[in-house]
């Protein structure tokens, strides 16, 4: 998972720490670093859902850490998929991420015949999380 730096450089897909307000870790975080010019850009499909979340930490948040690949989905298959390989390859991502909806979907399925709407609900926008946001 590459991309191009502004400097020319090549920038790696890693997962790491985000400090806010140097009192909360966000661990797993999915940020783009340039190995030339030492630059973080987060990943553009989540980039959205940690400013929610750091928006709903308010502006001074007790200290405490918050482990990002279990509260997005993107940043769980991330996770997964650096467990399988040393480094973030398209086709790993691709099938943890495959993985991973066929598992959401499979509890979607028990959900719907428990006629549990909360659960449906949950399960719904941990599916929305992985739709379409797949792109550099
Ligand atoms: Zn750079």
């Amino acid at each position: 998972m590459l991309k191009r730096c502004s400097c020319g450089g090549d920038m790696n897909l890693v997962l790491r720490t985000v400090i806010f307000a140097k009192k909360v870790n966000i661990n797993n975080v999915p940020v783009y670093n340039c190995s030339m010019c030492g630059r973080n850009d987060v990943f553009p499909g989540v980039k959205e859902d940690v400013g929610k979340l750091v928006g709903q930490l308010g502006s001074k948040p007790s200290p405490r850490s918050i482990p990002f690949d279990q509260v997005h989905e993107w940043a769980g298959v991330l996770s997964q998929a650096m467990n399988r390989s040393d480094s973030l390859q398209a086709a790993v991502i691709a099938r943890a991420a495959e993985e991973r909806v066929n598992q959401l979907l499979d509890l979607w399925l028990i959900a719907s015949s428990l006629e549990d709407e909360t659960w449906k609900m949950e399960l719904s926008n941990r599916l929305s999380q992985l739709s379409g946001q797949y792109i550099s």
